[in-house]
């Protein structure tokens, strides 16, 4: 949709505009804009947060298209660039847009809503359906009036199911989730008691709820409760009702044959019988939701056994974390609500690396009891576990402390206060687990409970990448996309934890270099378009299953693809390379008419793309070379466009090329190593930054005689008495061996000191001379740009082979706002 056709849809008056651009990228969020052509920004205006007053910064950041609320003064000459559109209410606006981007999509949807259990049911039947479908969901527990819109519109053609859950806070606001979940099948999980939410009655409470399944065909809950059974039954007698029930309440007769803490064997209708990994009450509630949406949607029994072996309850995936003061951790700052408490709680229980068990809690959301009940049955839950040493942290906690006597409680009113007045030394050798709601922001307690770590890392700030990649979205105009090079561990910095910061900025397209690499990224999550460069007949099966797109640049290659899908009666996309004057891969344009008459004979391969490399794009000296590389581009995209009669995506540009030659962006753009704060053109070296900063430490400090000599074959000579430290780094960690016998220095306290003697595969020695350091002090190898280049010239090479041979041994760490 163009910006001049969105008051159609959202009502409003269009103040001003520049330039009539696409609406792609929908933020609410001044402080983590997405820069890019389509993005566009609802200022809704919050009791605590008005995104009215960033709109000056984010117009200097580069956003060009404004949603602003009528009354709102602003003068459009300040904005001289933007679009501007005026409407009665900006977050009624956005989820107007939202609904009608719904609408485009035939897809089943399924809408979950309830008291409890609502991201746990979501997230299973995702993992389930996601084995046979691809499945679009909310991120984490984004089901709020501004989360539901966001998770909504990542809806794309692709998708063949929606999972999204609704949450309420007041009344009234199911029905606008309503209008963009606009689901066809609904889970109501269940129902908690009256008093939160402003209801009179439970009765009230499932009615409001219900409304999200207005016009719902299918309905799946559990009549075991009578409360939502009655009232479901009552609303929507003409639906079909999938109620299940472990007693014969339901039209799903299922039975419980075996339980025990962590597992269980439950009876399905048809006399099938599948095992649970959980034992608790509510986890196989929220199972039997998702076995019996599974069934019907037609899964077999075995199908349904096979998908539900691996869920895992919400605390089970948190990972347990080294403490100081020889504790270990248990990091769950997610959010915390009664059900989750109380199954992260028998996971501590049943955790034996220490004996001691402690708890770290804020506030609990949500409960549907009267906050004096509500921690009544925190302190029950806690005292039947035995856990008696525990920290509260949070107004209404605080303001219900008399519940727990005879606990060894500590309470605090917020986070901060916490930290300051907390002393770590007074909890050792336990077991800690740390449970807050989110909005607590209990990363930090677990960061400052966290051992300090040692050892040779790597550490990477997400927050510079995504600066990074904004300064490289900022040079692009028009409807030019951008695909990210991830290949080879991307650039060394972590495919995984790079692609999933791509995939949260929606970037286009990642690109790998091999389909291991691309499937990698398909099984943690990654839904982004994937490009392969380099694939290999043994790899086709993978690359159709997890939605690769394979580059193609050679016949055999081109024919055997062909025939497989042909085989197989599937399609697939594929990306066509062009050898322009690389002489790599691809092929030249001599080949093509052979090339169109093989994809002519194999419909089945559907190009999306076409692209090129460029040699020399960040050296002037190459200019003239560039500008033919891209001549021939350009002509071979016109003679396969037109002989096929298809409209690909034409692509040049790598990280130079963006900012050297704007007139080549063409349709995409591919950025490689400009994400890891290298320009290599040097036309703008400052407006990217490194994020990351390869560090170790020092293992021992010698003193050393004028005789003597240090490491291997005596290269290391001293001329006089000096102080060597022995630092573990060597050439395994990809710290280049040519680098050793005084080639680079690196920086302990703040000064810099030459290696000394050859770099050996594990260490390296440095020689102190006159700084005064001790074994364990922090040594810096690079922690920006100078220092890297630096690096790169003394050992002869490109910052890019030095960052990618950071080997995997190396622990990465990062760093994220
Ligand atoms: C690695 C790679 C890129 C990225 O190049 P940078 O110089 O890092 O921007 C682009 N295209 C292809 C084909 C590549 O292999």
């Amino acid at each position: 949709m163009k910006f001049s056709q969105l008051s159609k849809v959202v009502g409003g008056q269009v103040l001003q505009l520049s330039a009539d651009r696409p609406v792609e990228a929908l933020l609410i969020d001044s402080r983590k804009p997405v820069i890019s052509q389509g993005a566009i920004f609802f200022a809704l205006a919050g009791p605590r947060h008005n995104g009215h007053d960033y709109l000056e910064e984010l117009y200097q950041a580069g956003v060009r298209q404004l949603v602003i609320q009528k009354g709102f003064n602003l003068d459009p000459a300040l904005f001289p660039q933007a679009n501007i559109l005026t409407v009665e209410n900006t977050l009624r606006a956005l989820q107007s847009l939202v609904s009608y981007h719904r609408s485009l999509f035939t897809i089943p949807v399924v809408g979950i809503t309830g008291s409890n259990g609502k991201t746990i049911v979501k997230e299973w039947l995702q993992s389930a359906l996601s084995q046979k479908y691809v499945v679009c969901a909310n991120p984490k527990s984004y089901n709020s009036q501004v989360g539901v819109p966001l998770s909504v519109w990542g809806l794309q053609p692709r998708h063949e199911v929606g999972v999204f859950e609704a949450g309420i806070s007041e009344r009234k606001e199911m029905a606008h989730l309503e209008k963009m979940i606009q689901p066809t099948v609904g889970i109501f999980t269940n129902i908690g008691s009256a008093h939160a939410e402003g209801f009179v009655s439970q009765e009230e409470k499932v009615r409001e709820k219900l409304r999200l399944f207005r016009n719902t065909e299918t309905l799946v809950y559990c009549a075991d409760h009578v409360v939502v059974r009655e009232e479901i039954q009552k609303a929507y007698p003409e639906k079909k009702h999938l109620s299940w029930s472990l007693n014969g309440a339901g039209k799903c007769g299922y039975r419980l044959l075996k339980k025990s803490t962590d597992s269980c064997e439950v009876q399905l209708t048809d006399r099938s019988v599948i095992s649970l990994p959980f034992g608790h009450e509510a986890s196989i509630e929220n199972a039997l939701h998702v076995v019996t949406c599974l069934l019907h949607w037609g899964f077999h029994p075995t199908e349904i056994q096979q998908a539900v072996k691996h869920l895992k309850a919400p605390s089970m995936r948190l990972e347990l974390k080294r403490g100081s003061h020889d504790n270990y951790l248990i990091d769950d700052t997610y959010n915390n609500d009664l059900l989750g408490l109380e199954i992260a709680l028998d996971h501590l229980v049943q955790l034996h690396q220490k004996e001691t068990k402690r708890v770290i809690l804020s506030d609990i959301a949500q409960s549907g009891l009267s906050d004096e009940a509500l921690y009544q049955e925190v302190a029950k839950m806690l005292a039947s576990r035995g856990l008696h040493d525990f920290i509260a942290v949070g107004p209404s906690i605080v303001a219900h402390q008399s519940v727990f006597k005879g606990f060894n409680a500590q309470f605090f009113q917020s986070t901060t206060q916490l930290l300051e007045h907390f002393d770590p030394h007074q909890w050792q050798s336990s077991l800690i687990l740390i449970k807050g709601a989110r909005k607590f922001g209990f990363e930090r307690v677990v960061r400052s409970l966290e051992a300090k770590v040692h050892g040779t890392r790597l550490e990477l700030d997400l927050d510079v990448m995504a600066e990074n990649l904004n300064f490289y979205r900022s040079k692009l105009t028009g409807n030019t996309k951008m695909m990210v090079m991830v290949k080879a561990f991307a650039y060394g910095s972590g495919n995984l934890e790079v692609a999933q910061l791509l995939q949260y900025h929606q970037v286009d397209y990642l690109g790998v270099a091999f389909p291991d690499e691309g499937v990698e990224l398909r099984e943690n999550g990654i839904h982004l378009p994937i490009m392969v460069m380099n694939s290999h007949p043994d790899a086709f099966e993978a690359l159709i299953k997890h939605g690769l797109e394979p580059e193609i640049f050679e016949f055999s290659q081109l024919k055997a693809f062909g025939q497989y899908l042909q085989a197989q009666q599937k399609e697939a996309k594929i990306h066509l390379k062009i050898d322009t004057g690389m002489h790599r891969l691809g092929f030249v344009p001599e080949e093509l008419p052979e090339v169109i008459a093989l994809l002519k004979s194999y419909p089945q391969m559907r190009v999306q793309g076409i692209f090129s490399h460029f040699v020399g794009a960040d050296e002037a000296e190459f200019n003239d070379f560039s500008h033919e590389q891209a001549n021939r581009f350009q002509q071979a995209v016109k003679v396969l466009k037109n002989s096929l009669q298809i409209n690909p995506i034409a692509y040049l540009c790598n990280s130079a090329g963006i900012i050297r030659f704007p007139e080549y962006h063409f349709d995409m753009v591919r950025l490689g190593i400009g994400l890891h704060g290298i320009e290599v053109s040097g036309i703008a070296p400052e407006a990217v930054k490194l994020p990351a900063k390869l560090k170790t430490f020092i293992s021992q400090i010698k003193h050393i005689s004028a005789q003597e000599t240090v490491g291997y074959s005596r290269r290391g000579k001293v001329k006089k008495p000096t102080t060597i430290a022995t630092i573990a780094i060597g050439y395994a960690d990809g710290f280049l061996r040519a680098l050793g016998n005084g080639k680079c220095r690196v920086k302990i306290n703040g000064e810099e000191v030459p290696i000394i003697g050859n770099i050996c595969m594990d260490m390296a020695m440095v020689d102190l001379g006159s700084l005064k350091a001790e074994v364990g002090d922090e040594v810096i190898i690079f922690d920006d740009r100078e220092r890297l280049l630096a690096l790169a010239e003394q050992a002869n090479t490109i910052p890019y082979e030095l960052l990618s041979l950071i080997s995997s041994r190396v622990k990465r760490v990062y760093y994220q706002q």
